[in-house]
Order: C-alpha cells, then structure tokens, then sequence
C-alpha cells in the first residue's frame, strides 16, 4: 500500500517541555488515522512539523515516499489546524472563490465540496450568519478545493453541540469513504473509535500504541468470579489454567484476566469437575475507555 507520511524519530523540544518524544509511525493511502492523547500530549506539535509551520527538534519525515519536496508535497495535503478565518460578510462561496485565487486553483469544485460538507443550500449565506458547525464545515470544505490526497484535522468537533460534532464526524466518514486518507488529532477516546480505523496513541510526546483500532479492543477480557468458600483453593486452580494470564481481587470479587479465548461455560464446568461451585461468574471484555486509561496512566 502506498505510503502518504512516514514519521521517524521526529523530537520538539520547546526549552525543558518535551512536546515530542522520538515519535515514529507511518500513514498509509485510504486509511482513517487518529493521533490520540490528552491536552498537551504533543498532537498539534506533530502536526504543525509535518505542515512545516513548527520546525523540528531532531528526526525525519517524507511525504509521499519522498518522491516530492516538502513544498510539492503540501500541495496535495489539505489541513485545518486553526479556527478558521474568513470574511463575516462575504458568502460561503464568495470566501471559497477567494482562497482559489489565493491558492492559485480553479474555482470550478466550489459547488461539489459545498455540497460534499453539506452547506450547498447556503453558499448564497452570509459567513457571519453561520453557527460554528457550519464555519468549520466551510473550512473543511476549503481545505477539500484542490483534491488533497490527504486531509488533515486538528481537533475538528471541539466546541461543537452534539448535533454539530455528528454533522463533522459523518462528513469526516464519507470523505474517506471517497478515498481520501485522512489524519484527525484528538483527546476525544469515542471520536476516534467512532471515526478513525487506525490510532496512534501519545502521551507527554510519547508513542504508546499504534495500530488499528478493532486490533486495540481486541483484548481477551476477563471473568469476574465469586465463591461463598473455597476461595483459596478457587485462585489457585485458576492461576494453574492456561488461559489465564493473572488474578486479582477486588473485595469479595476474584478477577481473572484472560490470556487465551475462553467461554464462560468451559471455565464454569472445568471449576466444577474441581468440586468449586461458584456464586458469581461474569465474562467481560475491558471497555477500550479502561484500555485507553490502562494505557495513558501506566506508561
Ligand atoms: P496537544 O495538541 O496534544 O494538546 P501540543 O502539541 O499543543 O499538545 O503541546 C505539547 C506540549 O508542548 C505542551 O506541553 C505545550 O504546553 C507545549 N507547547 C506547545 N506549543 C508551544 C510553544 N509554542 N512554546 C512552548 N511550549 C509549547
Ligand atoms: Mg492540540
């Protein structure tokens, strides 16, 4: 598969803030990709360098397999990394046709990528009389005019209602469904879940998973189990069972995290044939919040 960026080694350092962290990955055609992390875990810091507008500390990165400069390859990058600025009294496409004749490019897609962010019924509107939904639909739809290969996006609901942040997040979706590769900054876990099919998780700079998101969620889970006696004799024949990786207690509560696909039937009769018979069992696989906390807390 073709690759659009490949990040290797990239390091920021702002003074003593370590805002990037040796960090490396690579963004490959038609996928949807999330860099998620808390607030000032260096995602916008990442973005800027691979846009050129925050220079680099150390490391590398190429467009494009590094067939093109920097400057060539941008042109084919449309990125938002900023609230939009446009003119409050001109109209959608008024604003539109100007950053065509800034750009250089032709003005002949300013009604498809209206429509393509849904505000084709009011390109004749006044930008001021937008809600910030619709501002940030217009800039999405700015950044599609020259068919990037790539579009870029930092952060692209924050601020918005909840009706505002599903308009964006199903533009964002059938934008990629149209092949567009798209790379989405965010602190939002259930955005990128929702959105992207690919994360990057960072913290204070720092890499923590990369790699789908299904393959993220994909944890064996756990079984929750209680005994009314017997309970030493219970831990010790679950941590002799192959498929279990580790055994903690919470109370009264036996939990068992799972190494290898179990069913909660096989481990019930197995427990039984011992002579345990248990008051509790329960199956359950760590939500990907748990795992996404797991990971930003343990590291
Ligand atoms: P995020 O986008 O994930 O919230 P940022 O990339 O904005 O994180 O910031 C990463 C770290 O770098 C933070 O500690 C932030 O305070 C620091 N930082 C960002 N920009 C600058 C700057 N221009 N000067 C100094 N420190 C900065
Ligand atoms: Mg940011």
């Amino acid at each position: 598969m073709e690759t659009i960026l490949s990040i290797k080694n990239l390091d920021k350092k702002y003074g003593a803030v370590h805002a990037v962290n040796n960090l490396s990955f690579d963004i490959k055609k038609g996928a949807v990709y999330g860099i998620l992390g808390p607030n000032g875990s260096g995602k916008s810091t990442t973005l800027g360098i691979i846009l050129n507008v925050v220079n680099k500390t150390s490391g590398e990165f190429s467009w494009f397999d590094g067939n093109l400069s920097t400057h060539d390859a941008l042109k084919k990058v449309g990125a938002i990394i900023e609230r939009p600025n446009f003119y409050p009294y001109m109209t959608a496409t008024q604003n539109l046709a100007l950053i065509c004749k800034i750009k250089g490019i032709s003005t002949e897609k300013i009604d498809e990528k209206l429509k393509t962010v849904n505000l084709f019924e009011r390109k004749d509107s006044k930008f001021k009389t937008f809600s910030l939904g619709m501002k940030q639909r217009l800039a999405i739809a700015s950044a599609l005019l020259n068919d990037p290969e790539i579009l870029i996006l930092d952060e692209p609901t924050n601020g918005l209602d909840p009706q505002g942040i599903h308009e964006i997040r199903q533009i964002i979706k059938s934008i990629a469904a149209n092949g567009t590769t798209i790379l989405l900054a965010s602190h939002l876990l259930d955005e990128v879940e929702k959105v992207c099919s690919h994360v990057v998780v960072i913290r204070k700079g720092v890499k923590l998973y990369s790699g789908r998101v299904d393959e993220m969620t994909a944890s064996k889970g756990l079984f929750e189990l209680k005994i009314e006696n017997n309970k030493e004799k219970l831990i010790q024949i679950l941590e002799n069972h192959e498929a279990i990786d580790r055994i903690t207690q919470d109370h009264e509560t036996i939990i068992a995290t799972l190494k290898k696909d179990i069913s909660a039937t096989e481990i019930n009769q197995y427990l039984f044939e011992d002579g345990l018979v248990l008051s509790h069992l329960v199956k359950r696989k760590p939500s990907l919040e748990q795992q996404f906390l797991d990971l930003t807390n343990n590291n």
